[in-house]
């Protein structure tokens, strides 16, 4: 099969397309033939070698896929070959033509979802599902920022919200990412590289301010973001890329919270409920995962050079094989 090989950390050119052996499963494991892997920014972090997960070399990238069960091992007993899967996690990586994943890595994928659409369902929607309901107890009738609502994450999270009938403050940094976000469910858009946008997100809540904060750029918000919390408010920091100053009263006056989120630290029990939250969004249609790019897995490296751009994102980059 071909698989993309990382031999050395560095730039986006040290994936390289590959002939590799076939894969076989072990007790409790399961071969999924992908037809599309997700592309997620942290995959470009451990590309680098400066990341906190630091694979042994060489390794395939990629957390994220979606194909049909190949082959099963001993002892599987919640899926068969030939279902349609989505994968969380991978032990052997995605960007391939075959994954090697744990029984409880796959998640069946109802027909009306495209290969591609699975792709782009464990890490984004994973965390989105984890911002919103593990992490940040955001509740029907509750107000969220999605704080960078146009990406994977941004995304996932307005579509999970607005069909958990809470209401959804969703922001981007172009015209159409704002018209993506809108078209999400978002109940009202702005535009984080405006002026006083968050002058305008205090009107719309009548002065109140937000209850749950996704937060996609803590480094650049997280301050402001303590000044537009309700009282009792949760700021989720999912995504940051360097410090930040705060000041403390700003949460000390709300009782607001700041809660880190890190999808690796996801229990079993709290996948169960996850997957099954996403599934069941997959089957009723409230969950319709948006594809920005589709590019072909010898261009891996290309699919890097746009993820690590970090801006103009419109739904979810996956490779296709
Ligand atoms: P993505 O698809 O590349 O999207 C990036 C998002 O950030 C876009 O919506 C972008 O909006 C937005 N953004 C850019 N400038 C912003 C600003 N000044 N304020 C607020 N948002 C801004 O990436 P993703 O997959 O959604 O991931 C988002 C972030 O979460 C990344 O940093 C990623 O590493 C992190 N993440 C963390 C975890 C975890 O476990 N903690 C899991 C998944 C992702 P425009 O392009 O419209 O400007």
């Amino acid at each position: 099969m071909k698989a993309i090989r990382v031999h050395e950390f560095g730039g986006p050119e040290v994936m390289k397309l590959e002939e590799v052996a076939d894969l076989t499963p072990g007790a409790g494991q399961v071969v999924v033939r992908l037809h599309a892997a997700g592309v997620n920014p942290v995959e470009s972090y451990v590309r680098t070698g400066t990341y906190a997960m630091k694979p042994n070399l060489p390794y395939t990238p990629g957390n994220d896929g979606a194909g049909v069960i190949a082959a099963v091992g001993a002892s599987v007993t919640r899926v068969k070959t030939g279902d349609r899967v989505y994968t969380s996690g991978a032990l052997n990586g995605t960007y391939a033509e075959q994954a090697l994943c744990l029984e409880a890595q796959v998640h069946p994928l109802p027909d009306n979802v495209s290969f591609e659409q699975g792709a782009a369902m464990g890490v984004a929607y994973g965390t989105a599902y984890r911002g919103l309901f593990q992490r940040g107890d955001a509740k029907s009738g509750e107000t969220v920022l999605v704080h960078g609502a146009s990406g994977g994450v941004g995304t996932a999270a307005v579509q999970q919200a607005r069909a958990a009938g809470i209401t959804v403050i969703g922001t981007a940094g172009s015209d159409a990412g704002l018209k993506l976000v809108k078209e999400q469910g978002a109940h009202h858009v702005l535009n984080h590289a405006s002026e006083g946008y968050l002058d305008e997100l205090m009107k719309l809540t009548e002065g109140r301010g937000v209850d749950v904060i996704l937060e996609m750029l803590a480094n650049k918000n997280l301050g402001k973001d303590l000044t537009v919390l309700a009282k009792k408010g949760r700021v989720v920091v999912i995504g940051s890329r360097g410090p930040v100053e705060i000041n403390p009263r700003d949460a000390m006056g709300r009782e607001a919270d700041i809660r880190g989120l890190t999808l690796f630290a996801t229990s079993e029990a709290e996948a169960r409920q996850m997957h099954a939250a996403l599934i069941a969004g997959l089957e009723n249609g409230t969950l319709r995962p948006v594809i920005a790019q589709k590019i072909p897995l010898s261009e891996a490296a290309r699919a890097h050079v746009e993820i690590m751009k970090h801006s103009g994102a419109l739904g979810k980059i996956v490779l296709v094989t």
